[in-house]
């Protein structure tokens, strides 16, 4: 069983690596975005980061809750409503139990990233972060490593892709040959799972 606490680890864990990626994420997002994308990212986290430690919510559903309001509120641009509404949607889908099965969590998961595709309008293939999270949760049911494997596959296949949403998109072509930055944060995210499991 997942209980708070691995919510609350995932949740760090991903602000630590965030945090220790940012440039790297903000290089990505240099010559196919606005090159704000580890910045908006870190400022994001360490909000999450924050309020986590000072509200200090008890359920996996409620954590993720906060966790994605913080995202809302504190990032802007293309990549805070998107996974605001990935954490949010995931943590309602969870709802009110102290403790949740690694099956539950996969199916509320999939809510999120369903959402996100439904806000964002990308489908797989389009070259965001779609392309990390998707695989992702189709491997979750083999366990966390699986899934931050499958992530970060996803984030590398999306070098070839030309961009279909975003802001990259209105570089065409010219979007070919770089890895996306959404993807890349995506699998760090992920990333986080497999960390907070201790794997
Ligand atoms: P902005 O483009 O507003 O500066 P960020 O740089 O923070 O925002 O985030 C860019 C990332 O957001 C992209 O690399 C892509 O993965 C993701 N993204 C952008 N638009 C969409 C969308 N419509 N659906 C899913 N992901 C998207
Ligand atoms: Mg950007
Ligand atoms: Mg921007």
């Amino acid at each position: 069983m997942l209980d708070a606490d691995f919510f609350r680890r995932w949740m760090t864990a991903t602000a630590a690596s965030v945090d220790r990626e940012a440039e790297r994420l903000t290089a990505l997002d240099s010559p196919i975005g606005d090159a704000d994308h580890g910045s908006n990212l870190q400022r994001g986290f360490t909000a999450v980061a924050a309020a986590l430690e000072k509200e200090a919510p008890q359920t996996p559903g409620a954590i993720l809750t906060l966790a994605g309001r913080q995202l809302i509120s504190t990032v802007g641009g293309a990549s805070g409503p998107l996974y605001g509404t990935l954490l949010r949607r995931t943590g309602k889908a969870l709802g009110d139990p102290g403790e949740v099965s690694e099956d539950q969590f996969a199916q509320a998961l999939r809510a999120g990233v369903d959402a996100v595709m439904t806000l964002g309008g990308a489908a797989p293939g389009d070259k965001t972060m779609i392309d990390a999270l998707v695989p992702a949760v189709d491997a979750l049911g083999d366990g966390f490593a699986a899934a931050r494997a499958a992530a970060e596959e996803g984030a590398l296949a999306t070098t070839p892709l030309q961009a279909r949403k975003g802001r990259a998109s209105y570089l065409g072509e010219r979007s070919i040959g770089h890895q996306d930055p959404g993807a890349t944060s995506s699998a760090l995210l992920i990333a986080g799972l497999a960390e907070a499991a201790g794997e």
